[in-house]
């Protein structure tokens, strides 16, 4: 969803992982709509989390073990849901 329109062109805000097996963040040095939160010590902007799954900017992350080597991934909640087990039908709704 970029603009097409010249005059409209931003930088865009990279995907940063914010520490080693920690969540993705949009990130940008500069100011900008997608990442406008100060972080950190050096005037860095961090925005929305990205998902390390669907890679879809989200709200939040989950960070949660997954596969045979418990690689830690951080998750949106949508990601999470569907990593769960499936729950057996307990007859409630
Ligand atoms: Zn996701």
């Amino acid at each position: 969803m970029f603009p097409r329109n010249p005059d409209k062109i931003r930088i865009p805000a990279e995907v940063r992982v914010m520490w080693p097996d920690g969540p993705s963040r949009r990130y940008s040095e500069t100011r900008i709509p997608e990442a406008s939160l100060p972080y950190g010590e050096n005037g860095c902007y961090v925005g929305n989390y990205i998902c390390q799954h669907c890679t879809l900017p989200c709200q939040g992350v989950y960070g949660v073990k997954v596969g045979a080597q418990m690689a830690k991934k951080w998750l949106c909640s949508a990601c999470l849901d569907a990593s769960k087990p499936r729950k057996v039908d307990s007859g409630s709704v």
